[in-house]
């Protein structure tokens, strides 16, 4: 097998077949030998029947459709596909179709042009989005680059085509709270970009709220960066400098010019400035040992309800 397609799949009832249709039409003039791999994030639609469907009316299409019990998010979802593709290359490309087949056609061709290359990224240059949220987006690139210890690329997708010794590579990674970009970032490889234009959502609409993008970002940089951590102490320790200082200050006043100081307006002001701090340094070290936490839980990634597999 050429190339496996991982399609994670979440409430995409009216998309799912048009992509298939669209993808065995730009593939089958090439020759290649290619499965699907649809993963149904617990659909509240039809995805599970229509992809039910798709896997009994094509047989000779090597389509596996894995059902999660419920939603787990695209992050499992891919992590699932991965488990399950047995081709020598993969793809993992949307269901909605704003990641054309055509795109990676053109993927495809680039590994095979270059050996080298072990895995191929698209990314967007422009992107079909508001202009506050291109701003987050490029401010978390900035502040995550800064801070992790891996490179993140503006603009990069999910949406990648790599060898299966890069598969091999990201299913060792077995941590709970999946980010990846950054997953794909870490275990290296000479990684090649190409530039694409995401289409219009064919139906249905995107699962990403702005809420949901920001606890996203937030997880990306726990997960990859220590960063924050050290935060906590640096402001502890500015503080604690600071009222060291302050305390001098007023002791000399005291003792020079005999001024007294407003006992309550001080210590009012200390006490929320203190707190804030600890609050959030507590915050910030709860975030992690949450994490820790649902680590060592050893909880699956994912679990599947059904696989729909031929032998
Ligand atoms: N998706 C998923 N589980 C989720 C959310 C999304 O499997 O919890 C899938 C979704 O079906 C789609 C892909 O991930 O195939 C990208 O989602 P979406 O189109 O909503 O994201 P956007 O393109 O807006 O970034
Ligand atoms: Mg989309």
């Amino acid at each position: 097998m050429d190339i496996s397609f991982i399609v994670p799949c979440y409430n995409e009832e009216d998309n799912v077949e048009l992509f298939f249709k669209e993808t065995e039409r730009v593939f089958s003039a090439t020759g290649y030998s290619w499965q699907y791999v649809f993963v149904n994030d617990g659909s509240s639609d039809a995805t599970r029947s229509v992809l039910k469907k798709l896997y009994e009316d094509y047989p000779d299409s090597h389509i596996t459709v894995v059902n999660f019990s419920r939603n787990f998010g695209k992050e499992s979802a891919i992590y699932a596909g991965l488990q399950n593709a047995d081709g020598e290359h993969i793809c993992v490309i949307d269901a909605d179709l704003q990641q054309r087949p055509e795109v990676a056609l053109k993927m495809y061709r680039h590994l095979e042009e270059n050996p080298a290359c072990d895995c191929v990224c698209a990314f967007q240059k422009q992107r079909r989005e508001g202009r506050l949220m291109s701003a987050c987006k490029l401010a978390f690139y900035k502040l995550i680059n800064k801070i992790a210890e891996i490179e993140f690329k503006s603009g990069a997708s999910d949406f990648r085509f790599f060898k299966a010794k890069v598969k091999d590579a990201v299913l060792q990674m077995e941590e709970y709270h999946r980010f990846s970009k950054g997953i794909f970032s870490w275990v290296g490889f000479q990684v090649d970009y190409i530039e694409y234009e995401a289409d219009e959502r064919n139906a249905g609409e995107s699962k990403w709220s702005p809420f949901k993008l920001f606890k996203y970002a937030i997880s990306g940089i726990i997960a990859f960066s220590t960063a924050p951590l050290h935060i906590a102490t640096v402001i502890g320790g500015i503080s604690t400098i600071f009222s060291v200082i302050y305390f001098f200050i007023t002791l000399i006043r005291k003792l020079t010019y005999n001024i007294n100081v407003d006992g309550f307006t001080q210590l009012a002001l200390i006490i929320t400035f203190f707190c804030g701090i600890m609050l959030f340094t507590i915050g910030i070290i709860g975030e992690y040992i949450a994490r820790i936490y649902q680590q060592v839980k050893k909880r699956p990634i994912y679990i599947a309800d059904e696989i729909l597999k031929k032998k």
